[in-house]
């Protein structure tokens, strides 16, 4: 057995040394310059929070900052306030009425730009639009619709009544659908007649109808039209948005919501299993947001902001409506694919928009990596002066090509962890603040209490373990919709008084958090604990690599062995030569306790729809067992494709 404490929960083993710190021109004008922030929230984590959300717009103020029976929590009780007001209605006031809210591009090449007055406008009479079929506060409203400007409306229109809604991302099956329609009990839906995707054209509608057959809850469907797709009207159920809209009032009073009032119900990723309906409520969750698209994301009058996330997950939630408007940020939104028509759409958008703050995914960045540097090469992208990164962890290489070649060198990244669970970004650095290290997530946010733990629960001050939380925060979910038992169970369990998270992360010796992935992925390998993470990142750290995705299998003598999936990047070829090069490449970046047993090549990782590896799926194909659940799956046929190849390879 190899030397190692026995409460060990991960090994840390790659160390990574390339620092970057904030350049001076972006210190000067940051809006958060010192650190003096994170000594407050520590001192007085309730008068810090009240501070901020004394910055938001309430009609009475609460009374109580925290209320804490674990594992309930109620942010500003007492208080009354509507997420679409503070989005909305307090910008009119000023020179903000006619600034760009919402500057949309539609894949085809569409475009439409909102000012904060026309998106008042659109979501009031939406919102009367929506009293009119009888939704009322408190109502489950579904919205299943491509990445157009009616979607953020929507929501901003049943938040101004009080409905709840329960975004479903529109490349989900009619079946993904109605199980979500269902387990919230939605009485409307709201859809479009398709959207645009890659040049195809989704039939929204089509799907939607496929869906509801089997939800006796809803009563009324409301379609947008898009393009001129031809789709089936139910009579008497089915009704045009522009018909509804016809002659409606464009005011509509907000209704006060106490702080706790329900906001949304939102769908994890399924990433590692069934979804949950998370919860998320008015006051604590508008705080987070407001708060951390300000803090991370820099953000300036004159900022033009692009989240690339769809609507459909958390990101979007967050930081493309509510945290961002509720800034008065100008927000990008896009409809489309990346490399549609070709692979420099991206950065064609950033130049004709003059986008100046981008945030997006690793899945995307690897992607990038893949079809190669020409491609953002063919742009003026002197706007950017952040990026951003969410939903995986991020390796390093990647990380460095980020900022080499979208972010001209200068761009300050920021890492940002959270889930759909906390509602906002908790773990990140502030860009005009932060030393920058690759791959690291760096620290907790102000008024953050994160913290790696072993096995007993015990604090690592340095090396690995599980990421815990152990103070609420104000975005924090307030439960999974109708299961008390399973969001007691699945977050409040494993470690008593604090919220785990799921994931694995270490403690570097300057308190630097390095997200490890997911703790079920964890491999045991001859009495060491690896991450996942760890091992792809000395994979894609090789300069033909792309992306990489890693499982621990079962093996007679090792107990656990690894084996690593590798996609090459664009004109690079792959044969059984570069496999042990690899092998050996990973021996030098971490040791040879993590040479992976067995690389397969694929032009395709199995990913969710949101684009994270689905690793679980993985692990079933190296130990040759039947598939599990691939409803979450983006593409089917890359699952069949590896089975195939994998078996082949074996022999
Ligand atoms: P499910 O919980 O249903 O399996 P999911 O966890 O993929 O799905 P999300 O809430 O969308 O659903 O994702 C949150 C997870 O994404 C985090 O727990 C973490 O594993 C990963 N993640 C997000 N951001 C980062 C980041 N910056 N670095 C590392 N991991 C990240
Ligand atoms: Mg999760």
């Amino acid at each position: 057995m190899p030397d190692r404490k026995p409460s060990s929960a991960i090994d840390a083993l790659l160390e990574e040394q390339r620092v970057y710190v904030p350049p001076n021109d972006f210190r000067d004008k940051a809006t958060i310059k010192d650190e003096t922030m994170y000594a407050q929230a520590a001192a007085e984590p309730d008068a810090f929070w009240a501070k901020i959300a004394g910055e938001l717009d309430w009609f009475v103020k609460w009374n109580r900052v925290l209320e804490w029976r674990e594992p309930d929590a109620k942010w500003f009780v007492g208080g009354k306030l509507n997420a679409s007001y503070n989005c909305l209605d307090r910008h009119l006031r000023g020179p903000r009425k006619n600034k760009a809210a919402l500057i949309w591009v539609g894949e085809p090449g569409d475009r439409r730009t909102l000012t904060y007055w026309d998106l008042y406008r659109e979501v009031n009479k939406f919102a009367n639009a929506l009293r009119k079929l009888g939704v009322a506060k408190g109502d489950r409203v579904a919205i299943y619709m491509p990445m157009i400007p009616e979607l953020a409306i929507a929501m901003l229109a049943c938040a101004r009544i009080g409905a709840v809604h329960s975004v479903v991302f529109g490349g989900f099956s009619a079946e993904a659908l109605r199980d979500r329609i269902n387990d919230a009990q939605a009485n409307v839906l709201i859809t479009a007649d398709g959207g645009y995707r890659r040049g195809q054209i989704v039939p929204l509608k089509h799907d939607a109808d496929e869906a509801l057959k089997g939800t006796p809850s809803i009563h009324h469907v409301v379609v947008v039209k898009r393009g001129s797709f031809s789709v089936h009207i139910h009579e008497g159920r089915d009704h045009w948005w522009h018909e509804l809209m016809d002659g409606v009032s464009d005011h509509c009073w907000p209704e006060p919501m106490e702080s706790e009032d329900m906001l949304y119900i939102l769908y994890t990723s399924g990433t590692t299993g069934k979804p949950k309906g998370i919860v998320h409520t008015t006051g604590g969750y508008m705080t987070g947001v407001y708060a951390t698209t300000k803090w991370v994301f820099d953000l300036k009058e004159e900022d033009v902001f692009w989240c690339t996330a769809d609507i459909g997950w958390v990101t979007g939630h967050s930081y493309v409506v509510y945290g961002p408007l509720a800034n008065g940020a100008t927000v990008v939104m896009y409809e489309g694919s990346p490399d549609w028509p070709d692979k420099d759409r991206f950065w064609q958008i950033v130049e004709e928009l003059g986008v100046s703050v981008f945030y997006t995914a690793p899945t995307a960045i690897r992607a990038f990596m893949k079809w190669g540097a020409e491609w953002p090469k063919k742009h003026k992208l002197t706007s950017l002066r952040l990026l951003g990164t969410v939903g995986e962890p991020i390796n390093p290489e990647a990380w460095v090509w980020y900022q080499e070649h979208i972010g001209g060198g200068s761009c300050p990244v920021v890492d940002t962890w959270w889930q759909t669970e906390t509602g906002m970004i908790l773990i990140s650095p502030l860009p005009g603040i932060t030393t920058l290290k690759p791959g690291s997530a760096t620290k907790p946010l102000p008024g953050i209490s994160a913290e790696v733990v072993n096995e007993q629960g015990e604090r690592v001050p340095v090396g690995g373990g599980y990421l815990v939380l152990k103070r609420p925060w104000p975005a924090m979910l307030r439960g999974i919709y109708g299961d008390p038992d399973r969001y007691r169970q699945q977050y409040w369990s494993r470690f008593p008084g604090v919220y785990f998270t799921g994931d694995g992360a270490k403690r570097d010796k300057d308190g630097y958090l390095w997200l490890l992935g997911r703790v079920d992925d964890v491999m045991n390998v001859a009495g060491h604990r690896i991450s996942t993470m760890e091992v792809e990142s000395a994979l894609v750290d090789h300069p033909t690599v792309a992306e990489a995705a890693v499982v621990g299998r079962n093996h007679d003598l090792k107990g656990t062995a690894i084996a690593a999936f590798v996609t090459v990047k664009e004109g690079k070829s792959s044969d059984s030569e570069l496999a042990e090069q690899l092998k050996e490449h990973v021996v030098k970046k971490i040791g040879k306790i993590a040479r992976p047993e067995e690389i397969l090549f694929t032009a395709d990782l199995p990913k969710t729809r949101s684009g994270k590896i689905m690793r679980r799926l993985l692990r079933d194909i190296a130990e040759g067992k039947a598939v599990g659940d691939t409803t979450t799956l983006a593409d089917p046929a890359v699952i069949a494709r590896l089975k195939q190849k994998y078996e082949e390879q074996e022999g």
